[in-house]
């Protein structure tokens, strides 16, 4: 068992606070064309929720490829790819207590036309592809993601 860098460290009240997770966030293409990166980062912010890191970048097809390397065999790898490289991205770790789940729900699901308003997806996603932003499922995939995207590496 480990955490995301966290040792569960107690407090000055002796409440031990484990659940700080981190968790890899991309706006996609299409959440930067539309000019909502910043109503995004808003509504992570306002649910108290820390923007950890940040940076824009266009994401390379080897990138992409490693990012979404569980997808591969699946109908929609080709499709995906050519719209996650489409354009620039902005990627960001965002950390707090069990932000992988909270990410996940602010998120939505991953098909915006089964997304409730008031979901990022819901609110500015246009199909089951082009639906705005991307976060990890797993604190297993958290770490590899944020390595892959802020390790020390050429991206
Ligand atoms: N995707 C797609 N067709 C599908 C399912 C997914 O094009 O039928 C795309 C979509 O952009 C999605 C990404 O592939 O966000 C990764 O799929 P996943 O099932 O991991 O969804 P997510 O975790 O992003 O909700
Ligand atoms: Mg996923």
């Amino acid at each position: 068992m480990s955490g995301c860098g966290n040792s569960g460290k107690s407090d000055i009240r002796g409440e031990i606070d484990n659940n700080i997770e981190k968790s890899l966030v991309v706006v996609k293409p299409d959440g930067v064309r539309k000019k909502v990166i910043g109503e995004i980062i808003s509504r992570f912010e306002k649910e108290d929720l820390n923007i950890e890191k940040l940076k824009m970048l266009r994401i390379s097809r080897e990138l992409a490829h490693r990012h979404y390397q569980d997808h591969k065999d699946k109908s929609f790898f080709d499709i995906l790819i050519e719209y996650i490289t489409s354009g620039p991205v902005v990627a960001m770790v965002i950390s707090g207590e069990n932000a992988i789940a909270r990410v996940r729900g602010l998120i939505g699901p991953t098909d915006p036309r089964k997304a409730e308003r008031g979901t990022i997806r819901g609110d500015f996603g246009d199909d089951i592809t082009v639906n705005v932003i991307h976060g990890s499922d797993s604190m297993e995939n958290a770490r590899r993601e944020i390595e892959l995207f802020f390790g020390q590496s050429k991206w």
